[in-house]
Protein backbone atom coordinates (compact mmCIF):
# COMPACT_ATOMS: atom_id res chain seq x y z
CA UNK A 1 0.00 0.00 0.00
CA UNK A 2 0.73 3.37 -0.55
CA UNK A 3 0.12 4.83 2.69
CA UNK A 4 1.49 2.78 4.85
CA UNK A 5 4.67 2.76 2.61
CA UNK A 6 5.76 6.25 2.99
CA UNK A 7 3.90 7.21 5.87
CA UNK A 8 6.42 8.82 8.81
CA UNK A 9 7.00 7.78 12.17
CA UNK A 10 4.98 10.52 13.42
CA UNK A 11 1.79 9.21 11.48
CA UNK A 12 2.03 5.73 12.88
CA UNK A 13 2.41 6.59 16.06
CA UNK A 14 -0.68 9.14 15.75
CA UNK A 15 -2.35 6.75 14.45
CA UNK A 16 -1.29 3.99 17.04
CA UNK A 17 -2.92 6.57 19.63
CA UNK A 18 -5.98 6.92 17.77
CA UNK A 19 -6.35 2.98 17.76
CA UNK A 20 -5.70 2.73 21.47
CA UNK A 21 -2.57 1.49 21.26
CA UNK A 22 0.05 1.86 23.79
CA UNK A 23 3.20 3.83 22.70
CA UNK A 24 6.18 5.08 24.26
CA UNK A 25 5.63 8.73 24.71
CA UNK A 26 2.64 10.69 24.09
CA UNK A 27 2.82 13.32 21.27
CA UNK A 28 2.58 17.29 21.30
CA UNK A 29 0.71 19.17 19.16
CA UNK A 30 -2.92 20.46 18.52
CA UNK A 31 -5.98 19.51 17.13
CA UNK A 32 -7.45 23.11 17.88
CA UNK A 33 -7.04 26.50 16.48
CA UNK A 34 -3.41 27.69 16.42
CA UNK A 35 -2.53 31.07 14.13
CA UNK A 36 -0.06 32.87 16.06
CA UNK A 37 1.30 35.86 15.51
CA UNK A 38 5.25 34.89 16.12
CA UNK A 39 4.72 32.17 13.77
CA UNK A 40 3.12 34.13 10.96
CA UNK A 41 6.24 36.44 10.71
CA UNK A 42 8.62 33.84 11.11
CA UNK A 43 6.77 31.65 7.99
CA UNK A 44 5.63 35.05 5.90
CA UNK A 45 2.58 33.87 5.84
CA UNK A 46 0.02 35.68 7.88
CA UNK A 47 -3.61 36.55 8.49
CA UNK A 48 -6.37 36.73 6.82
CA UNK A 49 -3.92 35.75 3.83
CA UNK A 50 -3.17 32.73 5.63
CA UNK A 51 -6.79 31.78 6.05
CA UNK A 52 -7.57 32.18 2.37
CA UNK A 53 -4.55 31.20 0.13
CA UNK A 54 -3.44 27.39 -0.04
CA UNK A 55 0.28 28.34 -0.20
CA UNK A 56 -0.20 30.57 2.47
CA UNK A 57 -2.05 28.21 4.70
CA UNK A 58 0.47 25.73 4.24
CA UNK A 59 3.64 28.01 5.26
CA UNK A 60 1.93 28.78 8.38
CA UNK A 61 0.58 25.28 8.89
CA UNK A 62 4.16 24.00 8.41
CA UNK A 63 6.33 26.26 10.98
CA UNK A 64 3.85 24.52 13.76
CA UNK A 65 6.71 21.35 12.89
CA UNK A 66 9.45 23.17 11.84
CA UNK A 67 9.63 25.97 14.23
CA UNK A 68 7.18 25.22 17.11
CA UNK A 69 8.18 21.50 16.68
CA UNK A 70 4.50 20.49 17.07
CA UNK A 71 4.24 16.70 15.84
CA UNK A 72 0.41 17.20 15.16
CA UNK A 73 -0.41 20.03 13.47
CA UNK A 74 -4.34 21.36 12.34
CA UNK A 75 -5.73 23.63 9.86
CA UNK A 76 -7.59 25.01 8.94
CA UNK A 77 -6.77 27.99 11.78
CA UNK A 78 -10.36 29.28 12.52
CA UNK A 79 -13.57 27.98 13.04
CA UNK A 80 -15.97 29.73 10.52
CA UNK A 81 -15.27 27.95 7.24
CA UNK A 82 -17.89 25.78 7.26
CA UNK A 83 -20.63 28.07 8.05
CA UNK A 84 -19.14 30.83 5.92
CA UNK A 85 -19.65 27.79 2.88
CA UNK A 86 -23.28 27.35 4.01
CA UNK A 87 -23.81 31.17 3.67
CA UNK A 88 -23.05 33.08 6.73
CA UNK A 89 -20.98 36.19 6.18
CA UNK A 90 -17.75 36.36 7.76
CA UNK A 91 -15.32 39.22 9.02
CA UNK A 92 -12.33 37.86 7.62
CA UNK A 93 -10.05 39.46 10.47
CA UNK A 94 -6.74 40.58 10.57
CA UNK A 95 -3.61 40.01 11.54
CA UNK A 96 -4.18 39.72 15.27
CA UNK A 97 -8.23 38.94 15.01
CA UNK A 98 -9.50 35.56 14.45
CA UNK A 99 -12.54 35.51 11.54
CA UNK A 100 -15.97 35.38 12.79
CA UNK A 101 -19.82 34.58 11.44
CA UNK A 102 -21.72 38.03 11.28
CA UNK A 103 -24.73 36.87 9.64
CA UNK A 104 -27.14 34.44 10.49
CA UNK A 105 -29.35 33.25 7.27
CA UNK A 106 -31.82 31.39 8.70
CA UNK A 107 -32.83 33.53 11.85
CA UNK A 108 -36.26 33.96 10.91
CA UNK A 109 -37.03 30.25 9.19
CA UNK A 110 -34.41 27.90 10.14
CA UNK A 111 -36.78 25.22 8.33
CA UNK A 112 -35.65 26.77 5.00
CA UNK A 113 -32.06 25.37 5.52
CA UNK A 114 -30.77 22.85 3.56
CA UNK A 115 -26.94 22.25 2.91
CA UNK A 116 -25.99 23.43 -0.99
CA UNK A 117 -25.57 20.59 -3.61
CA UNK A 118 -22.03 22.63 -4.21
CA UNK A 119 -20.50 22.98 -0.25
CA UNK A 120 -16.92 21.55 -1.99
CA UNK A 121 -16.93 24.42 -4.00
CA UNK A 122 -18.14 27.00 -2.05
CA UNK A 123 -16.23 29.57 0.50
CA UNK A 124 -12.53 28.29 1.36
CA UNK A 125 -13.53 24.95 1.27
CA UNK A 126 -11.68 23.99 -1.68
CA UNK A 127 -8.57 25.91 -0.10
CA UNK A 128 -8.16 23.78 3.08
CA UNK A 129 -8.37 20.85 0.20
CA UNK A 130 -5.97 22.01 -1.75
CA UNK A 131 -3.66 23.02 1.17
CA UNK A 132 -3.98 19.36 2.89
CA UNK A 133 -3.09 18.14 -0.31
CA UNK A 134 0.21 20.27 -1.05
CA UNK A 135 1.27 19.62 2.81
CA UNK A 136 0.54 15.58 2.54
CA UNK A 137 0.91 15.23 -1.43
CA UNK A 138 3.29 17.49 -2.36
CA UNK A 139 5.71 18.64 0.73
CA UNK A 140 5.42 15.01 2.23
CA UNK A 141 4.80 16.82 5.92
CA UNK A 142 6.17 14.05 8.63
CA UNK A 143 3.57 15.55 11.22
CA UNK A 144 0.64 13.92 11.43
CA UNK A 145 -2.52 16.25 9.75
CA UNK A 146 -5.89 17.19 11.59
CA UNK A 147 -8.36 18.90 9.29
CA UNK A 148 -11.04 20.83 11.37
CA UNK A 149 -14.72 21.26 11.05
CA UNK A 150 -17.43 23.15 12.95
CA UNK A 151 -19.28 20.79 14.65
CA UNK A 152 -23.27 20.68 14.34
CA UNK A 153 -24.56 22.58 17.47
CA UNK A 154 -22.10 25.26 16.33
CA UNK A 155 -23.20 25.64 12.74
CA UNK A 156 -26.64 25.71 13.56
CA UNK A 157 -25.86 28.34 16.17
CA UNK A 158 -24.12 30.07 12.71
CA UNK A 159 -27.16 29.44 10.56
CA UNK A 160 -29.96 30.67 13.37
CA UNK A 161 -28.57 33.04 15.57
CA UNK A 162 -26.87 31.57 19.26
CA UNK A 163 -29.99 33.06 21.27
CA UNK A 164 -32.55 31.48 18.02
CA UNK A 165 -31.02 27.95 18.32
CA UNK A 166 -30.65 27.99 22.05
CA UNK A 167 -34.16 28.86 22.32
CA UNK A 168 -35.26 25.99 19.58
CA UNK A 169 -33.42 23.49 21.46
CA UNK A 170 -35.88 24.14 24.39
CA UNK A 171 -39.21 25.46 22.61
CA UNK A 172 -39.01 23.14 19.82
CA UNK A 173 -36.58 20.75 19.63
CA UNK A 174 -37.51 18.65 17.24
CA UNK A 175 -36.97 21.26 15.10
CA UNK A 176 -33.42 22.31 16.57
CA UNK A 177 -32.39 18.31 15.94
CA UNK A 178 -33.16 18.82 12.16
CA UNK A 179 -31.72 21.66 11.89
CA UNK A 180 -28.49 20.13 13.41
CA UNK A 181 -28.91 16.40 11.84
CA UNK A 182 -28.66 18.63 8.31
CA UNK A 183 -25.53 20.26 9.73
CA UNK A 184 -24.06 16.95 10.62
CA UNK A 185 -24.54 16.32 7.05
CA UNK A 186 -22.31 19.32 6.02
CA UNK A 187 -19.73 17.93 8.68
CA UNK A 188 -19.57 14.46 6.86
CA UNK A 189 -19.26 15.66 3.34
CA UNK A 190 -16.68 18.44 4.57
CA UNK A 191 -14.22 15.96 6.56
CA UNK A 192 -14.51 13.03 4.34
CA UNK A 193 -13.19 14.79 1.59
CA UNK A 194 -10.37 16.51 4.10
CA UNK A 195 -10.00 12.56 4.68
CA UNK A 196 -9.37 12.03 1.02
CA UNK A 197 -7.54 15.12 0.02
CA UNK A 198 -4.88 13.49 2.98
CA UNK A 199 -5.48 14.81 6.22
CA UNK A 200 -4.68 12.40 8.86
CA UNK A 201 -7.87 12.89 11.03
CA UNK A 202 -10.75 15.22 11.34
CA UNK A 203 -11.49 17.00 14.21
CA UNK A 204 -15.33 18.17 14.68
CA UNK A 205 -14.89 21.29 16.88
CA UNK A 206 -18.69 22.07 18.72
CA UNK A 207 -18.01 24.44 21.53
CA UNK A 208 -21.97 24.95 21.97
CA UNK A 209 -22.09 21.80 23.17
CA UNK A 210 -20.49 22.35 26.19
CA UNK A 211 -22.53 21.93 29.28
CA UNK A 212 -22.05 25.82 29.80
CA UNK A 213 -23.64 26.44 26.80
CA UNK A 214 -26.70 23.90 25.49
CA UNK A 215 -26.70 21.78 28.61
CA UNK A 216 -26.40 18.39 29.07
CA UNK A 217 -30.00 17.22 28.33
CA UNK A 218 -29.98 18.70 25.00
CA UNK A 219 -26.23 17.71 24.17
CA UNK A 220 -27.47 14.13 24.63
CA UNK A 221 -30.72 14.59 22.55
CA UNK A 222 -30.20 16.73 20.11
CA UNK A 223 -26.22 16.56 19.29
CA UNK A 224 -24.83 13.30 20.02
CA UNK A 225 -27.10 11.63 17.74
CA UNK A 226 -26.19 13.50 15.07
CA UNK A 227 -22.01 12.99 16.17
CA UNK A 228 -22.62 9.03 16.21
CA UNK A 229 -24.37 9.39 12.92
CA UNK A 230 -21.09 11.33 11.86
CA UNK A 231 -18.87 8.33 12.66
CA UNK A 232 -21.19 5.97 11.01
CA UNK A 233 -20.25 8.00 8.06
CA UNK A 234 -16.61 8.42 8.54
CA UNK A 235 -13.93 6.21 7.70
CA UNK A 236 -11.29 7.24 9.25
CA UNK A 237 -10.14 8.61 12.28
CA UNK A 238 -12.20 11.39 13.90
CA UNK A 239 -11.56 13.42 17.12
CA UNK A 240 -14.06 15.79 19.36
CA UNK A 241 -13.39 18.79 20.78
CA UNK A 242 -16.04 20.39 23.22
CA UNK A 243 -14.86 23.50 25.38
CA UNK A 244 -16.01 24.10 29.29
CA UNK A 245 -16.11 22.03 31.98
CA UNK A 246 -17.20 18.65 29.79
CA UNK A 247 -16.81 15.87 32.85
CA UNK A 248 -20.60 15.54 32.90
CA UNK A 249 -21.00 14.89 29.07
CA UNK A 250 -17.64 12.53 29.44
CA UNK A 251 -19.83 9.13 28.93
CA UNK A 252 -21.94 10.43 26.50
CA UNK A 253 -18.81 12.23 24.27
CA UNK A 254 -17.18 8.68 24.46
CA UNK A 255 -20.66 6.99 23.52
CA UNK A 256 -20.16 8.77 19.95
CA UNK A 257 -17.80 6.59 18.09
CA UNK A 258 -14.80 9.27 18.06
CA UNK A 259 -11.10 7.85 18.26
CA UNK A 260 -9.85 10.84 20.76
CA UNK A 261 -11.61 13.82 22.57
CA UNK A 262 -9.98 16.92 23.23
CA UNK A 263 -10.60 18.38 26.51
CA UNK A 264 -9.96 22.08 28.04
CA UNK A 265 -8.79 23.23 30.77
CA UNK A 266 -11.60 23.83 32.66
CA UNK A 267 -12.52 20.40 32.99
CA UNK A 268 -12.67 19.26 37.00
CA UNK A 269 -10.95 16.18 36.53
CA UNK A 270 -8.78 15.30 34.08
CA UNK A 271 -7.69 11.75 35.35
CA UNK A 272 -11.24 10.76 35.65
CA UNK A 273 -11.69 11.95 31.75
CA UNK A 274 -8.54 9.81 31.11
CA UNK A 275 -9.15 6.71 32.75
CA UNK A 276 -12.97 6.82 31.12
CA UNK A 277 -11.55 7.50 28.02
CA UNK A 278 -9.51 4.46 28.25
CA UNK A 279 -11.97 2.26 29.33
CA UNK A 280 -13.49 3.13 26.18
CA UNK A 281 -10.19 2.79 23.88
CA UNK A 282 -10.31 6.44 23.43
CA UNK A 283 -7.37 8.68 23.34
CA UNK A 284 -7.52 12.19 25.39
CA UNK A 285 -5.66 15.16 24.07
CA UNK A 286 -5.33 18.80 25.94
CA UNK A 287 -5.28 20.31 28.45
CA UNK A 288 -2.69 23.40 28.68
CA UNK A 289 -4.56 26.16 29.21
CA UNK A 290 -4.76 28.54 26.10
CA UNK A 291 -6.63 31.63 28.24
CA UNK A 292 -3.66 31.69 31.17
CA UNK A 293 -0.53 29.77 31.37
CA UNK A 294 -0.15 29.61 27.51
CA UNK A 295 -1.21 33.08 26.84
CA UNK A 296 0.31 34.99 29.80
CA UNK A 297 2.53 33.12 31.84
CA UNK A 298 6.29 31.52 31.88
CA UNK A 299 7.91 28.78 30.14
CA UNK A 300 8.32 27.54 33.36
CA UNK A 301 4.82 27.53 34.43
CA UNK A 302 3.71 25.84 31.04
CA UNK A 303 6.41 23.15 31.91
CA UNK A 304 4.49 22.63 35.16
CA UNK A 305 0.90 22.32 33.74
CA UNK A 306 2.52 19.75 30.85
CA UNK A 307 4.10 17.62 33.75
CA UNK A 308 0.69 17.41 35.28
CA UNK A 309 -1.09 16.36 31.96
CA UNK A 310 1.43 13.74 31.26
CA UNK A 311 1.29 12.63 34.95
CA UNK A 312 -2.27 11.94 34.18
CA UNK A 313 -1.47 10.20 31.48
CA UNK A 314 -2.36 12.21 28.38
CA UNK A 315 -1.76 10.90 24.77
CA UNK A 316 -1.25 13.75 23.26
CA UNK A 317 -0.06 17.11 25.26
CA UNK A 318 -1.33 19.67 23.35
CA UNK A 319 -2.79 23.47 24.18
CA UNK A 320 -6.66 23.17 25.78
CA UNK A 321 -8.22 24.89 23.22
CA UNK A 322 -7.99 27.55 20.52
CA UNK A 323 -4.39 29.45 21.09
CA UNK A 324 -4.98 33.32 21.51
CA UNK A 325 -2.62 35.03 18.46
CA UNK A 326 -0.36 36.48 20.92
CA UNK A 327 0.36 33.39 22.60
CA UNK A 328 4.50 33.48 22.60
CA UNK A 329 6.42 31.05 20.37
CA UNK A 330 8.37 30.06 23.75
CA UNK A 331 5.66 28.56 25.54
CA UNK A 332 5.02 26.37 22.87
CA UNK A 333 8.90 25.45 22.85
CA UNK A 334 7.98 24.55 26.70
CA UNK A 335 5.53 22.29 25.97
CA UNK A 336 7.65 20.05 23.49
CA UNK A 337 10.31 20.75 26.17
CA UNK A 338 8.20 19.50 28.94
CA UNK A 339 7.78 16.14 26.94
CA UNK A 340 10.87 15.54 26.01
CA UNK A 341 11.81 15.97 29.82
CA UNK A 342 9.48 13.47 31.34
CA UNK A 343 10.13 11.44 28.55
CA UNK A 344 13.61 10.70 29.55
CA UNK A 345 12.64 10.32 33.28
CA UNK A 346 9.92 8.08 33.23
CA UNK A 347 10.98 5.14 30.46
ZN1 LIG B 1 -12.51 24.73 22.98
Amino acid sequence: MYISETRSNLSNKFQDILDGKKVDTPLVGTATTSAILELMDISGASRPEADRDPEKMVKLASSFHTVARFEVIRIPFDVTVVGEALGCQVDIGTKARTPSIITHPFDKDPSEFNVPADLLERGRIPVVMEAISILKNDQGLEAPLVAGVEGPADLASYLCGIKSFLKLTVKKPEIAREIVEKCVDACIVCANTYLHSGADAVVVADSLSSPEMIGPDAFRNIVKPALIRFNEKINDHSILHICGEVDSIIPDMLECGFNAISVEENVKDLEYIINSAHRNNTAVIGNVSTADTLYRKAPEDVRKEAFKCLDANIDILAPGCGLAPETPLRNLLAMVEARDKYAVKKF
